[in-house]
């Protein structure tokens, strides 16, 4: 694996920072002083201004095709624009669900109707998706879920509860399993539809986070009529009944680099390091200064580990189910991060700010995208061979 950045990624690693710089300085001026969290109504419609400015620049979607609003740019070119990104201070993306975990499977299983209608307009934020999958009672055990579509004349009747919907108060869509044949037991008889949220039916409740932001919510159907095809084409997305294979597509996309990229660490563990220099010095606990080298090498490490990840896709060998090493890795990396920062601000660490806030955040990692005890099991069964337990 060659590490040397060639002249034209360079380029483009310039022109975005210059970009960045520039914008970034503009929207938060426009914002009246420190956005809020996307996670809230507020911080939502903020970033919506921050998401057309995206979209304008072509800076979006990055690795998209250009007729979708993209760049068409390469891996490598990706994972230096989301280098860029972090490093620049840039929100968490309020499109993140639609481009990271949606797409993907739209560009691979989606017809060219779907991937027409459905991409320009999620990469222009126009349409805001929502991972519709959780349900009370089937969170790790996914297959277990009871959300029903009933097959009808032109289309199906939705009936069911989701749970835990990242931003499902403010989004406009929601892509979703449900139970399609009752006659089939857990992953058989699913189908993956694409529901737009103003269907008659729908009821959206948000409730508060821990850290008190807004936007989770739970989605309930109620005798909901989704008829087959909508202005953004076919509403299912792959086969009817075998939405658990599609799902899993996205599933390997949401554990593996498109959510969680080295960039975001790699800033964190920067910000780190320059609170380090900050703090006065009986917080610079000399055991603080070893778990901090430890864990700014493992944010070095893992991006490096993601440019192998890189080069092997490139070169044809999928990461399979190492991308749940991959999950546990950043997750477990975030947590240490931010509990780092705490211990380095001590008491002022009680006073609500970024770093508790991210702290707060951090514990979830370990949780969503499939809880990290899930990928210990995969890990066991897929990656080292051992027995079922
Ligand atoms: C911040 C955040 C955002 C989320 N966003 C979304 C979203 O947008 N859309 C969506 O659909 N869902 C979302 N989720 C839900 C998330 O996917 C679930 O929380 C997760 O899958 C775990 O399910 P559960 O909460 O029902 O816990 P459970 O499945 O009830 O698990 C409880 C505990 O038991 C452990 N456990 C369960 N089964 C096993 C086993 N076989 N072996 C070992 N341990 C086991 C788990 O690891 C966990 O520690 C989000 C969750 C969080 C925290």
């Amino acid at each position: 694996m060659d590490l040397t950045w060639s002249d034209d990624e360079e380029a483009f690693r310039a022109e975005a920072r210059a970009w960045l710089e520039e914008h970034l300085a503009r929207w938060r001026e426009q914002c009246g002083g420190a956005p809020a969290s996307g996670d809230t109504a507020e911080g939502f419609s903020q970033q919506m201004v921050w998401e057309e400015m995206l979209f304008e620049a072509r800076w979006a979607v990055v690795s998209w095709p250009e007729e979708y609003g993209g760049r068409a740019a390469s891996l490598w070119e990706w994972l230096i624009f989301e280098e860029e990104y972090y490093r620049a201070g840039a929100p968490q993306r309020i499109t993140q669900n639609g481009i990271f975990l949606l797409a993907p499977t739209v560009f691979e299983v989606g017809t060219d109707e779907q991937r027409d209608h459905i991409l320009p307009r999620m990469a222009a934020a126009q349409d805001l998706w929502c991972q519709g999958w959780s349900e009370p009672g089937s969170g790790s055990d996914l297959a277990s879920l009871r959300s029903t579509a009933r097959p009808v004349d032109g289309g199906w009747v939705l009936d069911g509860q989701k749970t835990w919907t990242t931003r499902g108060a403010f989004c406009t869509h929601l892509f979703g399993l449900f139970r399609s044949d009752p006659g089939q037991e857990r992953h058989r008889g699913l189908t993956y539809l694409l529901v737009p949220l103003d269907l008659e039916g729908i009821t959206v409740r948000g409730f508060g986070r821990l850290d008190g932001d807004t936007g989770f919510a739970e989605v309930f159907f109620d005798g909901v009529f989704l008829p087959d095809a909508g202005p953004l084409g076919p509403t299912v997305l792959g086969e009817v009944g075998r939405g658990w294979n599609v799902a899993m597509a996205t599933t390997s996309s949401e554990r593996g680099l498109t959510l969680r990229s080295p960039g975001r660490f790699m800033a964190t563990a920067d910000r780190l390091l320059a609170l380090w220099r900050n703090v006065d010095g009986p917080t610079r606990a000399p055991h603080l200064r070893d778990r901090l080298v430890d864990a700014w090498m493992r944010a070095e490490a893992y991006r490096v580990q993601t440019l192998a990840v890189v080069s092997d896709t490139l070169a044809g060998r999928p990461a399979g189910a190492a991308t749940s090493l991959v999950k546990l890795w950043w997750s477990e990396l975030d947590v240490e991060l931010h509990d780092l920062a705490l211990q380095l601000l001590g008491p002022e660490a009680e006073v609500e700010g970024p770093w508790s806030k991210g702290w707060q955040f951090s514990l979830s990692g370990p949780i969503y995208a499939g809880t990290n005890e899930i990928q210990r099991n995969i890990t066991a069964e897929r990656v080292l061979g051992l027995p079922r337990s």
